[in-house]
């Protein structure tokens, strides 16, 4: 499991000269964002600064990280690269297909035999590849990272949202896609908009039951769910510098909520003793070296609102704790004025469940906060009032906090312990209800409480708070109770008042693990195999596009014109179609399935040219593949919007569909049908939209010239015999006709790697 030390020291050395070199070209101080950002530059210093929020730049990160669901298809395409192994440190965590229901133990068993074709694939293609795997029970990726892998001044890709929560140790990291995950693996670069930066300044100290998730919870409610989007946040400040390295990784963590392209701390004394307590003392000493580097200028955090495109400050001495909720993140509230927003809004007041842990907040502190409250409860003969789960985020945590006696405090006061895993986190949870009608109440220390999102109940009313809260409202079995004012009341009938949690931010006699759960590569995996069965469902190894066929495409099919949104998910739709997310062919019925067909207003039902009858989508286009006969997309403004599923690229590439036309392209769906070897085109006149008829017959010519910037024509050909011709855009860049003509970004990078 050993980090790269050799890599890190590298990414040291270079760093003074870069930042130098960036500090010139910009010619002003920089923050630490910029520092980092500009030291991971794909290719040499560009003529002028980058443009927030404008500028596309090619990185190169330091590693790459997935978790289990993800992985599938990411790897899946990783093997059609042709690499003997991944071109940048990475591994996969086995965290997301475990379902909580009676227990660790259980559970695991449970879900070793349940996804066991797909842990044999990750184990075996891991293996091969020079991947480091962690089996299922290691612990959530995100844990798992800040344990053994972030590092200050790096930068890392992770297919999850939550990646971000390795700012907490310095490090730019951001949440991706499979498709990017997979080109980074295959020594390609990295593309991100340059962010814009907000500024976090935090003064003060936290005491008493405030912690580090109230900080974000605070912000959460500041710049709302949207606030943070194509944002760094970046935080600094003498109250950064007082917050624990796991504390940190909280409020990065939870930054996804705000839709912050990541959140990141600057290198202190916090992060060199999370470090050294995690056994990489020589990254702490390496760090020590270049600390000037791995923090903002001074400058910049004196006068931030010269260098920040907005800042905020909070001061930790006067902040509260909060509980956000319910169904949303940044609905904000001081626990002082929570009771009477429950009372208010008529939300349950009875706390049905409540639980801790998850990547969010599980760290040696959090469990020691939170056993602090449970202690003196059970020591005053209180037991929980609520079902009330622990989730550790990494089997080191469990096994240092079970050797410290705190899982057993948590038992006695009638918690259950869950798998190392993400379980109620993401929804995987057998939760015990008896009438799942029944408006009802949990509190979670995770991050995300959308409805539906830990129970698939939409009656469930989700809050969110610090785990030492969670525990204290669990005790009560009450959303009113605040511990802060009020008293609980013991079998015996007297009063019971808790006191302030205390934490632990490093266990005193060391962290301690029997097994971590890891399984490293093999040295030389090209004779090995990788596990794939040939008549599994749910994974399917993928074979390669085929190439264009160097002539213009004539009589395509059109096989739907989308009316209105057409996001990734009316493309590729999740909920059950997830457990198909490694097989290309079955996942691709559902192709389309959510978008609506402007004919006839109805979703999955388009016309079969071929029959006449009106059918699915996925059907249609099937009839069209068996029959060798290419089809077309039609849809409207910013096409491919949401998420960066890389299968709402793959399926109709799979099928057949040759080309994609609309009024705009969402841009990172774009660039992904442009990787699949798709024709990605816009129409020249968006009024042309409207001369798309249902029986088309499409041409699209100009394709042997075709060049950057240099528009295609396409001829519609309507069943009565007449005909449109109009003139379509297209962004793509020589590398990506090239990627077009190979059939895809894949087959190129193949065949560069047998030359
Ligand atoms: S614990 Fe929750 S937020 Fe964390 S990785 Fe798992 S599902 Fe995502």
């Amino acid at each position: 499991m050993a980090f790269d030390i050799e890599m890190i020291k590298e990414v040291y050395k270079n760093l003074p000269s870069k930042v130098e070199a960036a500090r010139k070209l910009a010619g002003r101080p920089l923050t630490l964002t910029e520092k980092i950002l500009y030291a991971h530059l794909a290719e040499a210093l560009p003529a002028k600064p980058f443009e927030r929020q404008k500028s596309y730049v090619d990185f190169k990160p330091d590693r790459v990280a997935m978790q289990d669901a993800t992985a599938q298809m990411a790897l899946l395409q990783f093997m059609q690269a042709g690499r003997p192994k991944v071109a940048v440190p990475s591994t996969v965590h086995c965290d997301h297909l475990i379902q909580a229901k009676v227990g660790a133990v259980e559970d695991l068993k449970t879900a070793e035999d349940k996804n066991k074709e797909v842990y044999d694939f990750l184990a075996s293609v891991s293996n091969k590849y020079g991947i480091g795997f962690w089996k299922p029970g290691a612990g959530i990726i995100h844990q798992v990272i800040l344990e053994n892998y972030a590092f200050p001044g790096g930068l890392m890709i992770g297919t999850d949202s939550h990646t971000v929560n390795a700012g907490g140790l310095g490090m730019i990291a951001i949440g991706v896609g499979g498709a990017d995950a997979c080109d980074v693996m295959a020594g390609l670069a990295w593309e991100l908009k340059f962010p814009k930066l907000i500024g976090v300044k935090l003064t003060g100290k936290l005491s008493g039951w405030t912690s580090s998730k109230d900080i974000i919870l605070k912000v959460a409610g500041i710049l709302t769910v949207k606030g943070g989007t194509n944002a760094i946040l970046e935080y600094f400040g003498t109250g950064a510098d007082s917050l624990s390295c796991t504390g940190k990784g909280t409020i990065c963590n939870m930054g996804a909520e705000i839709g912050a392209t990541t959140s990141l701390f600057c290198y202190d004394n916090k992060m060199s003793d999370y470090l050294k307590g995690t056994s990489r003392t020589d990254i702490a000493v390496a760090a020590d070296k270049v600390i000037e580097h791995l923090r903002g200028d001074k400058e910049v955090y004196e006068s931030s609102s010269k260098y920040f495109d907005e800042v905020i400050e909070i001061d930790l001495s006067t902040l509260e704790p909060h509980i956000n909720g319910p169904f949303t993140p940044d609905l904000a509230w001081p626990i002082s004025k929570f009771a009477a927003a429950v009372k208010e809004n008529g939300w349950p007041a009875k706390l049905e469940v409540g639980l801790i842990g998850s990547c969010t907040n599980s760290s040696y502190e959090d469990i020691t906060r939170a056993a602090s409250v449970a202690k003196q409860a059970t020591d005053a003969g209180l037991k929980t009032n609520s079902e009330f789960t622990i989730t550790p985020g990494s089997e080191m945590v469990r096994f240092t906090v079970e050797r410290d006696g705190y899982l057993d405090t948590f038992e006695k006061m009638g918690g259950v312990v869950l798998a190392n895993a993400c379980g109620p986190c993401i929804g995987q949870w057998a939760r015990h209800s008896n009438d799942p009608n029944r408006k009802n109440s949990i509190l979670t220390s995770y991050n995300r409480n959308f409805a539906k999102r830990n129970d698939g109940n939409p009656n469930t009313h989700a809050f969110v708070a610090s785990p030492e809260i969670t525990t204290a409202l669990a005790l009560a079995g009450d959303l009113t109770f605040n511990p802060l004012t009020d008293f609980l009341t013991n079998a015996k009938g007297e009063k019971v008042k808790l006191k302030e949690p205390q934490g632990i931010e490093l266990p005193i006699k060391g962290f301690a693990v029997e097994d971590a759960g890891y399984q490293a590569p093999a040295a030389d995996g090209r004779n090995l195999t990788v596990n794939v069965s040939p008549t599994s469902d749910r994974l399917q190894l993928l074979d390669p596009f085929s190439a264009w066929e160097g002539i213009d495409l004539k009589g395509l099919k059109l096989l739907i014109k989308a009316k209105g949104k057409c996001t990734t998910d009316h493309i590729s739709m999740a909920g059950p179609w997830l457990k198909y997310r490694g097989h290309l062919d079955n996942i691709s019925n559902n192709m389309l399935i959510g978008a609506v067909n402007f004919f006839n207003e109805k979703t999955d039902n388009v016309k079969n040219q071929l029959t006449g009858a009106y059918e699915s989508v996925p059907k249609v286009q099937r009839d069209y593949k068996a029959k060798g006969i290419g089809s077309i997309v039609v849809g409207d403004e910013n096409y491919g919007e949401g998420s960066s599923r890389e299968h709402a690229a793959m399926e109709p590439r799979f099928l057949g569909v040759r080309a994609v036309l609309v009024k705009s392209f969402a841009r990172i769906h774009e660039t992904n049908l442009k990787k699949q070897g798709m024709l990605a085109l816009t129409f020249a006149n968006k009024a042309d939209y409207d001369k798309i008829m249902e029986d088309d017959s499409i041409d699209i010519t100009g394709l042997t010239s075709f060049a950057p910037g240099t528009p295609l024509t396409l001829v519609l050909n309507h069943a009565d015999g007449s005909n449109d011709t109009i003139k379509v855009n297209h962004t793509y860049n020589q590398q990506q006709i090239e990627w077009f003509k190979a059939g895809g970004a894949l087959n190129i990078i193949r065949a560069n790697v047998k030359t």
